[in-house]
């Protein structure tokens, strides 16, 4: 593939020489080694949540956020102004702290009639998100003409492409983000240069640009993470990895200004890279874009981009990396949905990731003297802004193209048109490995009632896609299609709508990339449908026009199916059923745990059973009659587990203490906890002999949780359950099947998970019960995962093995080891249940 690639991009040098672009170093091509940043691979085992500077502080703003008047342009927001802090990490590099963001807004509003500032959400800590736009002024007649243009396009493109008048004056949006990693700081002060250029210059092309278009910035995406010096935000998210879970406050606020803008471009600046790089990615391409109309113009504006950087002169900025043009497959691909560019591509937007040159973060920012640190960021606010400039001169000179172009797209989904094949060539380098296409299915069903695993799941995957801006409807009848039968109240997803790549990358299952790239910049598998827990229907043909309205949230699922007076159960089959739980724990009421697994619920909590049915959408039954099992309170938990982690089970309402061998060492009081787990920033052999002495004690009488390399290390360590733990790639990462038929404290897991760096389980001692398997053969759905150079580690030697185990140890702890990934990221909603259920087993002992 290597070799493929540079034999293409000797011919798209040729061809660049045929058709005139300049493209002055797609000669010298030579492979890159593309460095990964912390927190994308396995080394997340290493870091505990509680380590120092996985977070952020509290911030302390002050005074009122006066929201502006809605209609027109410009709207003035006077913005609440934070106090100074003096240990912003800006300030050291030169750059403008989160508290001075502000006052120059405020200022800039006072002074020009161009700029609008608008607060679109706030941080995890509850710093302000502004979103800055700059256009002409509008009077408000003009601006709902724009809106009214704006949902044109998107929901009746047809007709869009047919509007003259929709061509010559509606104003195309470019959106620009900053700072999504919080320690690659300049794009922020780059975009204020533009901001304060755009709106006050007398250059008439300027005040033209203005005219024509509409320029939105996203000042900050992460202001905690930019006041701390962190990559990822206050809650230890990496946000660019985040966009198709969206789990965070600042994701949201994105996804939400991204949907509300429809930009036709959008930049996403980051650092830090030699000599800037500039995408289009290399392949492996998502496969659900019209990627023929993202490359189009994307490469186009992508060399621009790359010759105005050049242009500035600087020699630390020459050697401009094009992924699409100078990386083989893998290196940096576009794959996975869950970055900021290739998320902006299923809205429509030609988008990029740009990576300014000079590193000034991490090492850099704590060795190199003040003013080299300040010429870099001198240097990198200069790239990022070229960037900027390059990309509002593309616009001004293509903009009735690029308006057009997304109208395309909506047009394509929207009618249900196969994508079209892109010969080789189509853009200089285009060739076979670049050609990622899928089939579309006619529609998904997510059915109502009794044959819906979980009616919670549903909603909530409803709620999701609704939010994304797919559209989903649900009968008001009951009704047939692909040869099942439907109540009323199940939901369609028809897949002819302008957003059916968004649709699709998050209810397909993907593929199995092993064969395409030797590796991939991050993961390679996902899926909403598979994951989340809630039954899909895949209807490949059938006419789904079904009587039905459109949903803006979902049907309320909650609900107490038994007569007062009654004991009633709940299963933990899903996170939310483990909310109610620890919400009924968390008001003092005693729960029982049956045998099975079921939590029982006391006839005399009826009325606090219906208020967590309706706030979480669980569904309690009847109480079965026999033994309600052994008393459950509120388990208390020590968890040396990865900041995700932390925070999905946060979102469950467990009591979590977050520990690392540091923090036990430091003293920590295990006295109390009821149930240890154990992934990450955790080594037993490391503990001071009076920890270790607590954690023995807790293993005669609590339960044990782990997962991965450092909860297998600590499981042998600490000679907990007898079985050895076989680690498979360090990089594989997916969608795997599962077989639950032996799950005894799983009962009821999905036949999927989820893995990264998977383990299995040899070797298992008496009385160690495998709780889920790898399917025999290749487990692998989706995702990538390719044996080790030595052969070891590969998907076929897991499969058929151990994938969770459980039992209990010679001291007595109830242990449970997944050699899965249950939480990773926040994402798999439908599996965040097997490790409650393994809390609630390991503490009701
Ligand atoms: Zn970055």
């Amino acid at each position: 593939m290597h070799l493929k690639r540079r034999v293409l991009v000797a011919i798209a040098t040729a061809a660049l020489a045929v058709t005139g672009i300049t493209a002055p170093q797609a000669a010298a091509a030579p492979h890159r080694t593309i460095p990964h940043d912390f927190g994308n691979g396995p080394e997340r085992n290493e870091v505990a949540a509680t380590d120092p500077g996985a977070g952020a502080r509290r911030a302390g703003p002050s005074g009122d956020n006066k929201v502006g008047v809605r209609q027109g342009y410009p709207r003035k927001t006077q913005l609440r102004v934070y106090q100074e802090d003096l240990t912003d990490k800006s300030i050291k590099l030169g750059l403008t702290p989160y508290h001075a963001l502000a006052p120059r807004l405020n200022a800039l509003q006072a002074r020009s009639n161009r700029i609008s500032v608008e607060v679109v959400g706030q941080s995890g800590l509850g710093r302000d998100l502004y979103m800055v736009t700059l256009t002409a002024p509008e009077k408000s007649n003009v601006t709902r003409q724009q809106d009214a243009w704006r949902e044109l396009i998107e929901n009746d493109p047809v007709r869009a492409a047919r509007d003259h008048r929709l061509d010559r004056d509606y104003k195309a949006p470019v959106w620009v983000n900053n700072n999504i990693h919080g320690n690659e700081w300049e794009g922020t002060d780059a975009s204020l240069r533009q901001i304060e250029y755009l709106a006050t210059t007398k250059d008439a092309k300027a005040l033209r640009l203005l005219e024509h278009n509409r320029v939105y910035f996203n000042v900050t995406a992460n202001p905690d993470g930019r006041v701390a010096g962190t990559r990822a935000n206050a809650n230890g998210f990496d946000m660019n990895r985040d966009f198709a879970t969206s789990s965070q406050p600042e994701n949201r606020a994105m996804r939400d200004m991204i949907i509300g803008s429809q930009p036709v471009v959008t930049l996403d600046e980051h650092g830090y890279n030699d000599g800037t790089l500039i995408e289009p990615t290399g392949p492996p391409h998502g496969q659900n874009y019209d990627f023929d109309l993202f490359i189009k113009h994307g490469y186009a504006n992508g060399l621009g981009m790359e010759a105005a950087v050049k242009g500035l002169g600087y020699p630390e900025a020459q050697d401009v990396v094009v992924p699409f043009r100078d990386l083989p497959p893998g290196e940096w691909d576009g794959w996975p949905p869950i970055f900021t560019a290739q998320y902006a591509m299923y809205h429509g937007a030609v988008s990029y990731t740009i990576e300014i040159p000079l590193q000034v973060n991490n090492s850099a920012y704590d060795t190199l003297p003040v003013e080299e640190l300040r010429r870099r960021s001198a240097i990198n606010t200069d790239v990022s802004e070229a960037t900027i400039k390059s990309t509002l001169d593309y616009l001004g000179a293509h903009r009735v193209e690029l308006v057009d172009n997304q109208i395309e797209i909506f047009r394509r989904g929207a009618v249900g048109e196969a994508q079209h094949y892109i010969p080789d060539g189509f853009v200089p380098g285009f060739g076979p490995e670049d050609r990622y296409t899928t089939e579309f299915p006619r529609a998904y069903v997510i059915p109502a009632g009794t044959t819906q695993r979980s009616a919670t799941a549903a909603a909530r995957l409803v709620d999701h896609l609704v939010t994304h801006d797919v559209r989903v409807r649900q009968a008001t009848r009951g009704f047939a299609l692909g040869g099942k039968t439907y109540p009323s109240g199940s939901y369609l997803v028809d897949m002819h709508q302008p957003k059916r790549g968004l649709a699709n990358v998050m209810l397909e299952a993907g593929k199995d990339l092993s064969e395409d790239a030797p590796q991939m910049y991050d993961i390679a598998g996902w899926s909403h449908r598979l994951l989340w827990g809630a039954s899909v229907d895949i209807v490949r043909r059938g006419d789904v026009r079904v009587p039905s309205r459109p949903v803006v949230t979902a049907s309320p699922t909650g609900g107490v199916d038994a007569a007062p007076g009654q004991d009633l159960a709940l299963a933990v089959r899903d996170g939310k059923d483990a909310s109610a739980v620890n919400d009924l724990l968390g008001r003092g009421i005693t729960l029982s745990r049956r045998a099975d697994g079921t939590v029982v619920v006391p006839a005399a909590a009826r009325v606090a059973a219906r208020e967590v049915a309706d706030r979480y959408g669980v569904r309690f039954t009847l109480a079965p009659a026999g033994s309600p099992g052994t008393v459950l309170t509120r388990p208390t938990i020590a968890a040396a587990v990865a900041a995700d982690e932390l925070f999905a089970l946060r979102d469950m309402g467990f009591d979590v203490r977050p520990v690392s061998t540091a923090v036990l060492n430091g003293g920590f009081d295990l006295s109390r906890v009821d149930v240890l787990i154990v992934s990450s920033g955790w080594r037993y052999d490391q503990l001071t002999p009076a920890a270790r002495a607590s954690v023995d004690a807790l293993s005669t009488r609590g339960g044990v949780v782990t997962r991965g390399a450092t909860g297998s290390r600590f499981n042998a360590d600490a000679a907990l359950l007898s079985v050895t733990a076989v680690p498979g790639r360090g990089d594989a990462n997916g969608i795997v099947s599962v077989d639950n038929a032996d799950a005894s404290v799983l009962a009821g897991a999905l036949p999927q998970s989820f893995v990264y760096s998977p383990q299995w389980f040899t070797g298992l001692g008496a009385g160690v019960r495998v709780e889920q398997r790898y399917v025999a053969g290749n487990p692998l759905i989706a995702g990538h995962w390719l044996p080790n150079s030595d052969g070891s580690g590969g998907p076929l030697l897991a499969g058929g093995q151990a994938a969770v185990v459980s039992g209990v140890s010679a001291r007595g702890a109830r242990v449970l080891m997944f050699g899965t990934e249950p939480m990773f990221r926040a994402h798999p909603k439908g599996l965040y249940a097997q490790v409650a259920a393994a809390i609630y087993w390991g503490a009701a002992g």
